[in-house]
C-alpha cells in the first residue's frame, strides 16, 4: 500500500467506524423509542380496556333524574330567574356527566314541559332504575335563609336506611364547591318521593330568595359544579351499596 493509499484506507476506516457508531446509536435510540412507544401503546390499550370495562360496569345502572317543574309551572322565581329553567340546566349537566361515565340516564323531562307528579312517579317506576334524584330550588320569605337541603321520605319506613343514606351522601357531596351552606337533610312527605319504588331524594339547590345563593345560581359554572357534585354523590351511593 502506498502512503497515499494507506492514508485513504485509514480515512475510510475512521469514516466507517464513525458511520457504524452513528448508525448503532440511531439503532439504540430507535429501539429505545419504540420500546417507550410500545409501552405507551400497551398502557393506552390497558387504560382503554380498563376504561371501557368501567363503562360497561356502569351501564348496569340506570339513574333517573327529575328537573323540578316545567311548562306553565315555573316553580319559584326571582325577576326573570325561574326555578324550572335552573333545574333543567342542572339535570342536563348531570346527564352529560353520568353518561360520560357510562351510566344509563333517564330524564323525567328534557324540555320546558310540565309532567304531572303522578306521571313522574310512573316514569320513575317504569324505568327500572337504581336511584332517583329530583332537583329543585328553594325559596322562603326570609332572605337570610341560604344553602342546600336534601329531602327524603320513607313511606311507613319503606327503604328507610337506604333513603336516609342516599340523602346524607347527596347533601354532603352537593356542597363541596362554591361555598354552598350545608343545611342538612330533612324528612318531608313529597309526592314523587312517595310514589318512587326505588331509593330517591330531592335536592333543594339553594334559595332563590337569598342574594348569595342567587348569585351562585346565575352562574353556569356553579350549576355545572353542583350537578357534578350531586352525581358524585349518586355514584358514591351506588358504589357503597355493592
Ligand atoms: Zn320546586
Amino acid at each position: 500500500m502506498r502512503i497515499a493509499n494507506r492514508k485513504r484506507f485509514m480515512f475510510s476506516c475512521i469514516f466507517f467506524t464513525l458511520i457504524l457508531l452513528l448508525f448503532g446509536k440511531n439503532q439504540m435510540f430507535y429501539s429505545r423509542y419504540s420500546a417507550v412507544r410500545g409501552q405507551a401503546v400497551v398502557e393506552a390499550a390497558k387504560g382503554k380496556d380498563g376504561f371501557s370495562k368501567v363503562k360497561q360496569n356502569n351501564s348496569r345502572y340506570t339513574i333517573i333524574l327529575d328537573a323540578g317543574h316545567g311548562g306553565i309551572d315555573k316553580g319559584t322565581s326571582y325577576g326573570n330567574m325561574y326555578e324550572k329553567n335552573l333545574t333543567l340546566k342542572i339535570v342536563k349537566y348531570e346527564q352529560e356527566y353520568l353518561q360520560n361515565k357510562g351510566y344509563n340516564v333517564v330524564l323525567t323531562r328534557d324540555s320546558d314541559v310540565l309532567v304531572p307528579l303522578k306521571e313522574i312517579g310512573n316514569r320513575v317506576n317504569a324505568a327500572n332504575g337504581n336511584v332517583f334524584v329530583s332537583v329543585h330550588v328553594n325559596s322562603i320569605s326570609d332572605p337570610n335563609f341560604n344553602g342546600i337541603t336534601t329531602l327524603y321520605y320513607d313511606p311507613k319506613g319503606y327503604q328507610s336506611d337506604e333513603r336516609t343514606k342516599l340523602a346524607k351522601i347527596l347533601e354532603n357531596e352537593s356542597v363541596k364547591s362554591d361555598d354552598w351552606y350545608n343545611r342538612g337533610i330533612k324528612k318531608q312527605n313529597i309526592a314523587i318521593l312517595r310514589y318512587s319504588k326505588i331509593p330517591c331524594a330531592l335536592v333543594e339547590c339553594g334559595f332563590i330568595t337569598n342574594k348569595s345563593d342567587r348569585d351562585k345560581l346565575s352562574k353556569d359554572n356553579v350549576l355545572r359544579n353542583l350537578a357534578e357534585n350531586i352525581c358524585d354523590g349518586i355514584i358514591k351511593y351506588i358504589n357503597n351499596r355493592e
